[in-house]
C-alpha cells in the first residue's frame, strides 16, 4: 500500500470517530489559549480557556491562578513570569473535572544587567518595617471579580525615566539577590501623580507611620488581578476605598523612606509578583 492509501482510510476513521454521538460532543470540550509560547524574564502569559461555564484550575510554575470570567464568557489570567525566573522550559496545566491540559512554555532571559550597589553598614542594615511589608504585600495581592482598567495605561507621571523595570542587583558583592521591581521617573518634588487606568484605592501607607523605607505609599487594585504602587510621595490625596478614574491624581511625586532625591517609583504587579509597567503602557490587554 503506498502511504498515500495508506493515509486516507485513516482520515476517513478520524473524522468518523469524531462525528460519533458522545458526551464530548453534546458537552464541547474546552479550548486553552495562550497568546505565544515564549517570553521573558519580566513579562506576563495571556492564558485564555473557552467554551466552559466555570472557572478551570490554572497552574503555572506550581502556583495556582485565578482566571477571571470575560464579557464574553471566556476565563482569562495575566500570569507574570517573575523575572528572576531562571530562564529554561516550563508548562501551563489547566484542569476542569476530566479534561486537562498541558502546554510546554520557554522563559528567556532579559539580559538586563545587572548593578552592584555598595551600601555603608547604616544603609544595609535598614529593613523594611513588619508592618509596611505585610500591608503592602497583602495590597498587591488583592484578586478582584471586576475588570476596571480598559485600554493601555497611560505614565502616571512625565518624566526621565531614570532606573527601567527589571535591573538586576548585587549589593555588596554578593550574588543577584533582587531586582527594580518597578520603573523610576525622575521628576521634581510636588509633581502631581496620576492614576494610570481605573482603580480602586487599597492602601495608603505614611512614612509617618512606620512606611520607613517605601515613604508614603498608594496601592491600586485595577481587577482581575492587576494592581499598581506608587512610593516615596510627597503627599497623599486619596483615602483607600476611593474609586480612581484615569488621570485622577492620588498624590505627589517626593523622597521620602528610602530615596536619594525626588523621584516616583512606579510599580505594576499580577497576582502580587511585578511585571514591566511599560508593557501595560505600550499595549491593551
Ligand atoms: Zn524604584
Amino acid at each position: 500500500m503506498t502511504q498515500r492509501a495508506f493515509l486516507i482510510p485513516l482520515i476517513l476513521l478520524l473524522c468518523i470517530g469524531s462525528s460519533m454521538p458522545s458526551e464530548a460532543s453534546e458537552r464541547p470540550s474546552p479550548d486553552f489559549m495562550l497568546d505565544a509560547t515564549a517570553k521573558v524574564q519580566g513579562e506576563f502569559f495571556i492564558a485564555t480557556v473557552s467554551g466552559i461555564t466555570s472557572a478551570p484550575d490554572l497552574w503555572f510554575k506550581e502556583e495556582n491562578f485565578t482566571m477571571f470570567r470575560q464579557k464574553n464568557g471566556s476565563y482569562r489570567a495575566l500570569v507574570p513570569v517573575e523575572n528572576m525566573t531562571s530562564p529554561g522550559s516550563y508548562a501551563f496545566l489547566v484542569k476542569k473535572e476530566k479534561w486537562e491540559e498541558k502546554v510546554p512554555v520557554t522563559v528567556a532571559s532579559n539580559n538586563l544587567p545587572v548593578q552592584k550597589i555598595w551600601l555603608d553598614k547604616k544603609t544595609n542594615s535598614l529593613k523594611a518595617t513588619k508592618e509596611e511589608k505585610a500591608q503592602v504585600k497583602a495590597a498587591l495581592r488583592t484578586l478582584s471579580d471586576t475588570k476596571l482598567w480598559s485600554g493601555p495605561f497611560i505614565y502616571p507621571s512625565n518624566g526621565r525615566k531614570s532606573s527601567p523595570f527589571g535591573v538586576k542587583r548585587s549589593y555588596n558583592g554578593a550574588p543577584v539577590s533582587s531586582y527594580h521591581k518597578g520603573l523610576d521617573i525622575a521628576v521634581p518634588q510636588g509633581t502631581p501623580v496620576k492614576s494610570p487606568a481605573k482603580g480602586k484605592v487599597v492602601l495608603t501607607g505614611y512614612e509617618s507611620n512606620r512606611f520607613h523605607v517605601h515613604g508614603n505609599t498608594v496601592v491600586v487594585d485595577h481587577g482581575h488581578g492587576l494592581t499598581s504602587i506608587y512610593m516615596h510621595l510627597h503627599t497623599i490625596s486619596v483615602n483607600e476605598g476611593d474609586m480612581l478614574e484615569k488621570g485622577d491624581t492620588l498624590g505627589t511625586v517626593g523622597s521620602t523612606g528610602i530615596s536619594t532625591g525626588p523621584h516616583l517609583h512606579w510599580g505594576t504587579y499580577l497576582y502580587g509578583t511585578s511585571v514591566d509597567p511599560e508593557l501595560l503602557v505600550r499595549n491593551e490587554y
